[in-house]
């Protein structure tokens, strides 16, 4: 007799309820996308699934990419975009279908056959502004468990006004489904979506689902925000993870408001890296953790994309912000040099100096107490939730205060990633 864990049944049933309240005002074209009657062949027994889907992680294999290509070109500056956008609107050609201008169309995309032979589609959300601009691309859940860009994605699109839209957005609540309904991280095959993008039509199931996801969808982008959260029992600062040298992609982070800003070069293989690659700035918005929905973080995420559409002049709104949020070029995971139970002494957006006490780590045995210091002056913008940890395990994010800008000449390429500020994709974590 197979048992559902309480989580899923909570993540099917919001998935449903998702889309049924969501389905006013929208024409949809293809099917629905998730049947809450269908407990799909991928949820097993609890225990071992559950441990595995958040521990284990088939290891990227070295796999050939194609070239990430954009449907169309990118010439003018993304602050431009909307301004230099003369004549009228075009139907917008996405998924088979074509979207009139001002109107909107809840499309589907599958990566279908590849597993199991069971369809799997996922709601493609697409508003087709009135007015011309560019396309500007909303994603979420690449990792199945990370719940708040979900309910970000869902919150921007129906509060938008297509008939006062410039431009296009396009958005993808789950991209990875089959995570999503396991409540895990990873496909059913353990590999991380987000390691496989651009992808390869004939390569690794995780590979082509990439290559189809980002050819059917990413390719019509003019801008991206993939939304994430912490991962394995950590939670982030709401967080902009961006590559400073791009200047389109500066122009994304200034939009995006009063939020913390971390400059990072994105690992190959990621959804970032791969549409920065085909010349479609992309920014990772990082907030809280994953397997849960957090109100705050939610809100601040959608404050966040509501102010850059208006920035960049898609749509007026006025959202106000208190003061600008740091900067952060360089960052680092303080790890525990002893296992134990862990508990923090600080919490996400503490500012903290060199040597200051961030948590200690009791050996639950011994009784023997260990203390975790802080070795930088900074900010916590990422930190594990209190549990039971080993040595080495990353247990505090600190965006560390730098006097200058070290962003330019030393830097290496976007393709080699053994810099510093590439630590904190150790362990698969976050993005
Ligand atoms: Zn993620």
């Amino acid at each position: 007799m197979m048992t559902i864990h309480p989580l899923k049944k909570t993540l099917i049933s919001l998935a449903a309820g998702v889309w049924l309240a969501g389905a006013g005002g929208w024409s949809v074209a293809g099917e629905v996308a998730i049947d809450p009657a269908d407990n799909g062949t991928d949820i097993r027994d609890d225990t071992t699934e559950d441990a595995d889907s958040r521990s284990s992680e088939v290891t990227a294999a070295v796999e050939e990419f194609v070239e990430a290509v954009p449907s169309h070109s990118h010439d003018v500056p993304l602050a431009e975009a909307v301004t230099s956008a003369g004549g009228i609107a075009e139907p917008l050609a996405l998924l088979g279908a074509e979207i009139p201008p001002g109107t909107s169309m809840r499309l589907s995309w599958s990566a279908t056959e590849l597993f199991e032979g069971v369809p799997v589609s996922t709601p493609v959300l697409a508003i087709n502004g009135a007015l011309p601009g560019p396309n500007l691309c909303l994603t979420a859940a690449v990792h199945g468990d990370e719940l708040n860009g979900v309910e970000m994605v869902r919150r921007v699109l129906h509060d938008i006004n297509a008939d006062k839209l410039s431009g296009a957005i396009i958005g993808v609540p789950i991209v990875n489904v089959q995570g999503f309904r396991r409540g895990s991280r990873y496909l059913p095959d353990r590999r991380d979506l987000n390691r496989y993008f651009p992808g390869n039509p004939t390569g690794s199931a995780a590979a082509r689902i990439a290559h189809s996801f980002f050819t059917n969808v990413v390719a019509h982008c003019d801008a991206l925000i993939d939304l994430h959260t912490g991962s394995f029992e950590r939670a982030n600062l709401p967080q902009i993870r961006a590559d400073l040298r791009n200047p389109d992609v500066v122009t994304l982070t200034q939009g995006l408001g009063g939020m913390v800003i971390l400059h990072s070069t994105p690992a190959i293989g990621t959804l970032r890296y791969a549409a920065t690659q085909a010349g479609i700035p992309a920014v990772t918005l990082e907030a809280g953790g994953p397997s849960v929905l957090e109100l705050n973080e939610v809100k601040h995420g959608v404050k966040g994309i509501e102010t850059l559409i208006s920035a960049i002049g898609m749509q007026r709104k006025l959202r106000l912000w208190s003061d600008p949020e740091p900067v952060y070029y360089r960052s680092s995971w303080v790890r525990a040099d002893s296992g134990g139970i862990l508990l923090a002494d600080v919490s996400l957006g503490s500012t903290v100096g060199e040597g200051d006490l961030l948590g200690t780590i009791t050996d639950p045995m011994s009784n023997a107490r260990s203390e975790v210091r802080s070795p930088y002056s900074g900010r916590i913008i990422g930190m594990a939730r209190n549990q039971v940890v080993m040595p080495g395990f990353a247990a505090f994010h600190v965006g560390i205060a730098t006097v200058e800008a070290p962003v330019g000449e030393t830097e290496p390429s976007v393709a080699q990633k053994k810099d510093g500020d590439s630590e904190d994709y150790v362990d698969g974590m976050s993005e």
